[in-house]
């Protein structure tokens, strides 16, 4: 069985101790950036399940500057603990999508704070033109850069259903343009969309232990407030699981998941205040506890059932 410190996966805390000997925070930012599937150019009504602040409800408020947010930020951790070592996570909407001297700016700001020592960026793959890749690639050069890339699913009918507003080969072309350029790729999924059997879900799952990719989220579907999403569960309540189902799943993926790809993320991450439904997810360490000792029962570590 393979050994990650403690974990039977292979998760990014390990890996980042691995490199930098201590644990290493986020600090998630906001750029003040729109996004093309809001503002009329892909679509109007952005993802079916994004909230208002576009997936960034922990980012930072976009009236401070990236340097003041960073000071913030790090004000914040270390009230708890000691911490020297950060990730700056641009997060809230499309963070590539503003002109290129507006990245520029933020992005040098960020990466010339000397705790920082990773620059993490998400985006839509459909977001990623030359000038955009040249910047990321000069960046990566200074410091490690991780792109974060919003597939969700490889079903072109849930795709359609959630309003992604892209294609799979534009994600494909952004994953080997960033990868020709040595920056590290994280693909966010969505599990449980509606629509979508456990088959449906391996198969993206397959899919990406085949891709060049480096991390994974595995997010489970968040119905959040005032979203359209919540619009639909409303009038046409679809199935979520319940605790023991998306445990029970999860491992499935885990034991499938090639050992290679780091797990950036097992549970949701919505605000609670926001969280409609399932209200089970809020309590995220009873749901990490409750995996990690379904693990240790099942004998489940990561890739223990990839072949390649
Ligand atoms: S691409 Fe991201 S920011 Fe834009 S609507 Fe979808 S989830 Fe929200």
């Amino acid at each position: 069985m393979n050994r990650w410190g403690e974990k039977r996966y292979h998760s990014l805390d390990y890996d980042l101790k691995q490199i930098y000997h201590e644990k290493v925070y986020k600090i998630t930012l906001n750029g003040g950036m729109t996004c093309p599937n809001r503002d009329g150019t892909v679509g109007t009504g952005g993802c079916i399940f994004c909230s208002a602040s576009g997936s960034g409800d922990f980012a930072g408020p976009k009236t401070l500057s990236i340097s003041e947010q960073i000071a913030r930020g790090k004000q914040e951790l270390n009230g708890k603990r000691p911490v020297h070592s950060y990730i700056a996570y641009f997060q809230a909407f499309t963070n590539t999508y503003a002109p290129l001297s507006r990245l520029e700016q933020l992005f040098t700001e960020a990466v010339q704070d000397e705790d920082v020592k990773i620059l993490s960026v998400a985006t839509r793959p459909d977001c990623l033109g030359d000038d955009v890749l040249e910047l990321l690639g000069r960046l990566n050069r200074i410091k490690p850069v991780w792109i974060e890339l919003g597939l969700q699913t490889i079903h072109a009918d849930t795709a359609k259903f959630i309003r992604r507003g892209y294609e799979l080969p534009v994600f494909e072309k952004a994953v080997k343009d960033l990868r020709a350029l040595g920056i590290t790729v994280i693909v966010h999924t969505i599990l449980f969309l509606p629509g979508e059997t456990k088959e449906m879900m391996m198969e993206t799952l397959d899919y990406l232990n085949h891709m060049d990719i480096q991390g994974i989220k595995l997010q489970l579907l968040h119905i959040l407030k005032d979203t359209d999403l919540a619009e639909v569960y409303e009038a046409h309540p679809f199935p979520v699981p319940d605790m023991d189902e998306y445990i029970r799943f999860l491992g499935t993926c885990i034991s499938h998941l090639n050992p290679q790809i780091t797990i950036h993320r097992l549970t949701g991450d919505g605000p609670g205040s926001l969280l409609t439904a399932p209200l089970w997810t809020s309590n995220k360490r009873t749901v990490l506890n409750t995996l990690h000792r379904y693990l240790k029962e099942q004998d489940i570590w990561q890739g223990k059932e990839y072949y390649g």
